[in-house]
Order: structure tokens, then sequence, then C-alpha cells
């Protein structure tokens, strides 16, 4: 079996530039449609397989018979998902695990309930993205596990299924996170740590490959390899102040570095 796992990391697609109103945090995140197909007929042709949550596990367990698998994780149940992302997928027959923060399900550019019903009938899975998509590093115990919580029931209550799967909301990443997720019945927690996985890799703590829209193809063809270079490095110290300076602080500094960059 493969030694390692990627687990790709979308958020918003657009036909073109505009497509869709974005936030000014989401941007640097939405890519168009062509650089997606053109990424997933790449995974197509080099031979890797689309793990579900259930071909997650068996290979977290050393148990797969997968000789190269790979993940593809879509976050912030923006209706992309539904215009471009489910097509692209069922023509290729892969698969897709899409995360919803809950309270934003039925909101403007976003997908709702039915639509939801569809993506599950069309064969994806859906996980927990949290409930409001705030950081969650500021929140009491308490609320973090309130939160959580309210997250996974709503969404069960309304598809009629278990959610197994919970995506970090903006990447702050905790161990207590971690911890509430296992209370609650979560199997699989992924986050925004930039790495590939490796068997018996940490389910509650699953790294993932933001694919944003300054990434070249080259890169994207390396980092599916498990070839991560320098970026290891840089983004691994992006994590790490997300999970120590607060939040609105790096969300600052983020922007200060944006105002440099674009002018
Ligand atoms: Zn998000």
């Amino acid at each position: 079996m493969s030694p390692l796992l990627p687990i790709l990391n979308y958020h918003g697609i657009e036909l073109r530039r505009g497509e869709y109103p974005w936030l000014q945090e989401e941007t640097p995140y939405v890519i168009l449609t062509d650089s997606f197909e053109f990424q997933l007929d790449y995974i197509a042709n080099e031979g890797f397989t689309t793990l579900s949550e259930a071909g997650l596990g068996t290979w977290l367990d050393g148990k797969s018979s997968v000789r190269k698998p790979i993940m593809l994780t879509f976050d912030d149940g923006h209706i992309s998902h539904l215009d471009h992302v489910m097509r692209a997928l069922t023509g290729r027959q892969m698969k897709g695990l899409f995360f919803v923060p809950v309270a934003h399900v039925g909101q403007p550019g976003h997908l709702d309930w039915s639509q939801l019903k569809e993506i599950l009938a069309a064969g994806f899975e859906i996980g927990s993205h949290g409930y409001r998509h705030i950081p969650l590093s500021a929140l009491t115990h308490h609320e973090l596990w309130k939160e959580t919580q309210k997250s996974k029931k709503i969404l069960e209550d309304k598809l009629g299924l278990e959610i197994k799967s919970y995506s970090v909301p903006r990447g702050f990443y905790q161990l207590r996170i971690r911890e509430v997720t296992m209370e609650l019945g979560f199997k699989f927690v992924f986050t925004s740590r930039f790495d590939v996985n490796q068997p018996g890799q940490d389910p509650w703590r699953l790294n993932r490959i933001a694919v944003k829209k300054n990434l070249g193809f080259k890169d994207f063809t390396r980092f599916v390899s498990g070839d991560l270079g320098y970026k290891r490095l840089v983004e691994r110290a992006k994590e790490g102040l997300r999970r120590f300076v607060r939040p609105d602080i790096y969300d600052a500094l983020a922007n200060f570095k944006r105002n440099l960059t674009h002018g």
C-alpha cells in the first residue's frame, strides 16, 4: 500500500473571476473550474483513487489495498460545490467530502438543505465545518463543546445520517478540539496542517493540503506526490501562529500582509 495519503482541501470554485461575490478572506482560496478540472484529470491520469470516509478508516488502519490514495475535501458549503464540483467529480467517478458550516445553510451563496440532500444522493459525503464558522480558539471550553455538538446534531437531524467527519473552522486547531470532537463521536478531524498523512496518523488530526488560487500546477503535482519542500515550513509557521495568536490579531496580520502585497 501507499505510504502517503494527500488530502486536498478546496473551497470555492468558479467558472470565471467574479462569478460569485466573495468575502475578502475567501478570495485567496477561490480557484477557476479550468484549473480544478485540470487537477482532477492529472489525479486520474496518475492512477490515484479517491477515498471515502470508510476508505480513509481502512487506510489509517494500514489495511487498505489502494495503491495511490487521495482524498478530496471541500470546505464552507458554497453553492459552487453544487454548480461546478459535483458534475466534475461525478464525470470522473471520484469521491468527495463536503464540509458545511451549519449556520450558513440556506444563506445567500450557500447550499440549502435540499441541495445538501442532492449531494448525498449523488453518492458524496458530508461533514461538519462547525456551526458559525468562527475560530474556536477564542471560545471557552463550554462554548466550544456546544458549538461543535450543535453542528453535528443539526446535520444529523436534518440529513438523517451519522456525521463522522469534522473540518476545523478557519484552521484554528487546538488539542482541546481533538478531545471535544472525540467525545462527541466524530471519527475524523481534518485540520489545515499542511502535510500529507502516514498510516497510523491520528484520525483526529489529519493533515491537509489547501489548494489556493496562487498554487501553480507544478507545485500541485509535487504536493500530491508528497514532496512539500520549503512550503511545509512556511505553512507550519502559519499554523503555529493560528494556534497561539488570538484570531483577531492573526487576521489583522494577514490583512496587513495582503495590503503590502497588493498595494
Ligand atoms: Zn471554512
